[in-house]
Parts: C-alpha cells; structure tokens; sequence
C-alpha cells in the first residue's frame, strides 16, 4: 500500500514504524473471514483493512472523527487476522499508533473518561480490586443478577509448596487474579514443584495491559517498568523463565522488549524479560511430563470430556495454538473438539466493559460452541476468558492447569 504520512507526524518515531507496517498491506482482504467485528456487524469499517484504511487517512492528515473513533475502538484486538494475514501485518502494534493519534484528535464525552479513569482507577491494582471482590462475594445474593454473574465464587487456593528447588522460575501475580481466580497460581506452583521447578514471587503487579489498551501508554509503561525492576534480582541469580499462568499478560510481557525499545535505562532489561516469558503451556511442553505422576483413575474417570477454549492472546498474540491441547492430550485427558476455535469470546480485558453488545453476542457463540460436545469442564488459560464465560455458563470454566493439578497423586 502506498502512503502519504502528513508532514506533521513524519517525525515520530511510532508513526514511521506504523507506515511500515502500512506499506506491508496489500488490501488482499483474506482477513476479513476471519474477524470477529466484521463478522458480526457487516461493515467493512469494522474489518481489520478498513480500519487500516482509516489509521491510514488518519496518519495522511485527514481529520479523525467520532466515527473513526467508534471502529477503532470495537476492535478486540483479538488479533486474528495477524494469524490470517499473509503478509505479515502487524495490526495490533499498528491499531495502538493509529487509536493515540485518534485520542489526540477526538475528546471523550465526560461519562467515558469517567468510566477509562474508573477502570484505571481500580482493575490494574490488586490492593483496590480484591476488597471490592470480597465485598462482592459477601454480598453476591442480594446484587442484581447481572453483577452477581460477573463475581466468581471463593475458592480454596490449598497449599503452596515450600520446596526450595534448585531450578527456580518468576511468577507473574498479576492483578485481578489474585482475588478472583487465587487457585491458579498456587496449582501451577504444586504442578512446577513436581518437575523439581520452585515458583518464586517477586513484588511484580498488573501487567500494563489494561492502561496501555486504554491508551494510556505511558501508565502502561509504569507497570512494566515496576515489573521489571521486581524480577531482575531473580533473574540476575539465575531464574529460567518467567511463568505465565494468564494468556493477556503473556502476550503483554512478551512485549515488552519491543514496547520500552526506546527507553535507554530499560530497553535491554526488558528485552531479557520479553525473552524469559513463557506461559505455563511452553514450559510443561518443555518438560518430561511422566514426572508429574498423574492418578490414570482420575484423568480417565473425571477428565475426559473437556472443551478447551485457547485464549486469543494464546494463540494469535503468542502464537501457540495447540500447544495446550498438546499438553493435555500427553497427559491423558479427553478434548472435544470445538467448532470455530479460532474466534474470540468477547472478553478482550476491558473490552466487555466498554463494548457490552458485541461481547455478549461473541460469548453467547463462543459458548454455543463450547457446550455442543456436552463438556464436564470448560478449559482456558486466560483469566478474563474464565470469569467472562463463566458468567453465562453452569460448566465449571478452570484454567486447565488446575486440572493437571487436581489429577496429582
Ligand atoms: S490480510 Fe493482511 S494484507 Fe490482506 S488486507 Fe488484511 S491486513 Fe492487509
Ligand atoms: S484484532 Fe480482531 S477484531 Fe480487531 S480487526 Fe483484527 S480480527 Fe478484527
């Protein structure tokens, strides 16, 4: 695609790197299959090339509008059609250059900055989210249904091993799943702890994900170089990798290294992280799985009817697509299989928030989908896919390593 970049943002680091991605798209349209907004609403404004096409205008001088503003931002950033595209379009990086120049040219109405301020407010901090879930779980029969729904039951996190292994690897806490998903974190460190791997915890928080898709790039950065400094006294005494035990902030942290590349004082730290970071999923996959020592009654008896839903930031942000499932299947449990696999369910961090229609629609299929087969459990890998799906399902939806856990000997 050819372009024209207006004089005026020629000079930006950021918009010179998004003509480049520009110039790699050759209008082919193959993405448009494939995304999940296009699908939905039918508008070639909402497909991956037309808001390539509009971030183009935009970046050529045109003046964005309410308009742009709306299609830019009913993008998931699912990030399908990266996977799609044979041309090796780097949408998303593309989509965070293309959604700041439009924040600059389009003021929010009150009540949306009020509710992104809200959002930034309390989501990104565990200190402020975990009381309020506690709160919620108290109160959960006598709130309205609707919220009720969205607030996961308390559930028991069981010991943490205090075995001091050689072999040491960083956990990321992150910050919504400690108060409402804590059995994650505590399984994957008893399944590590099997294969002579200690979990360590360093004093690390939200990934920097919500900010830096609300457009607060620079309160993402903050995050990111908080986390940083919290790991790297670990990593300088050896720690293998750094585990991710949800698929948003993998995707998150695995991008660091290109996010702070013009920060002098971080950029090699955070390329080192980037590199370290691998989810949970890459490790097992890395390992010899016999040493788990799986209970067979159990996997056979009470683990073979699993539909596995593979977060987008799984299989498109990380591009692991099948390396759960692999795992899973090695280790004896059952997967049914999933029509339309590939798509997202609406969930996309803050996304249901802001955009509640098109997430519900996307939930009710990505669950139409999941239930076909009949599954005891649902399985993902992402905390904010497990509690989106989990509010309009009875199926118990779990991150699949606490399955592998509760299957341990
Ligand atoms: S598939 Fe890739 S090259 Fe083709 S229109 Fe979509 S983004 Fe552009
Ligand atoms: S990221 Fe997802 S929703 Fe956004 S344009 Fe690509 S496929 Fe469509």
């Amino acid at each position: 695609m050819q372009t024209n970049i207006a004089q005026s943002y020629k000079a930006k680091a950021s918009v010179q790197a998004a003509e480049e991605i520009l110039r790699k798209c050759v209008h082919c349209g193959f993405c448009l299959a494939t995304c999940p907004t296009y699908n939905i609403l039918g508008d070639e404004l909402d497909s991956p090339r037309g808001r390539i096409y509009q971030i183009k205008q935009v970046l050529e001088g045109e003046q964005a509008t309410p308009v742009t503003q709306l299609h830019l931002d009913r993008c998931l950033t699912c990030r399908n059609c990266e996977t799609t595209c044979p041309s090796g379009v780097q949408y998303s990086q593309l989509l965070d250059v293309g959604r700041a120049v439009v924040e600059e040219q389009v003021p929010r109405s009150i009540k949306a900055q009020f509710m992104r301020w809200g959002v930034k407010a309390v989501l990104p901090h565990p200190g402020r989210i975990g009381p309020l879930v506690r709160a919620g779980q108290l109160f959960k029969k006598i709130l309205p249904d609707q919220i009720a729904s969205t607030i996961p039951d308390r559930r028991e996190t069981g010991m943490v091993p205090g075995n001091q292994h050689p072999r040491q690897m960083l956990a990321l806490p992150g910050c919504v799943q400690p108060s409402m998903s804590p059995g994650v974190n505590a399984a994957a460190a008893r399944v590590l702890d099997r294969l002579g791997i200690s979990l360590i915890s360093a004093n690390s928080g939200c990934c920097g994900a919500i900010n830096h898709h609300l457009n607060d790039h620079a309160g993402g950065m903050d995050f990111m170089r908080g986390n940083i400094d919290a790991w790297w006294p670990a990593i300088e005494a050896g720690a293998e990798a750094i585990v991710m035990t949800a698929s948003g902030c993998g995707a998150m942290v695995k991008d660091y290294g290109h996010l702070l590349s013009d920060d002098p004082d971080y950029a090699e730290k955070a390329r080192r992280v980037s590199e370290l970071t691998k989810d949970i999923s890459e490790v097992l996959h890395n390992e010899n799985l016999q040493q788990l020592k799986l209970d067979p009654a159990v996997v056979a008896d009470q683990y073979q009817q699993i539909a596995f839903h593979p977060p987008c930031t799984l299989q498109h942000g990380q591009q692991l697509a099948g390396r759960t499932e692999a795992v899973l299947s090695q280790l004896g449990f059952g997967l049914l299989p999933v029509d339309d696999v590939q798509e997202c369910c609406g969930s996309a961090g803050t996304y249901s928030i802001f955009q509640p229609a098109i997430s519900k629609t996307l939930k009710a299929k990505k669950l139409a989908n999941l239930h076909r087969s009949k599954p005891d459990y649902i399985a993902t890998a992402n905390i904010g896919c497990s509690l989106h799906l989990q509010s309009a399902t009875e199926t118990p939806v779990v991150h699949w390593v606490e399955l592998v856990d509760r299957a341990l000997v």
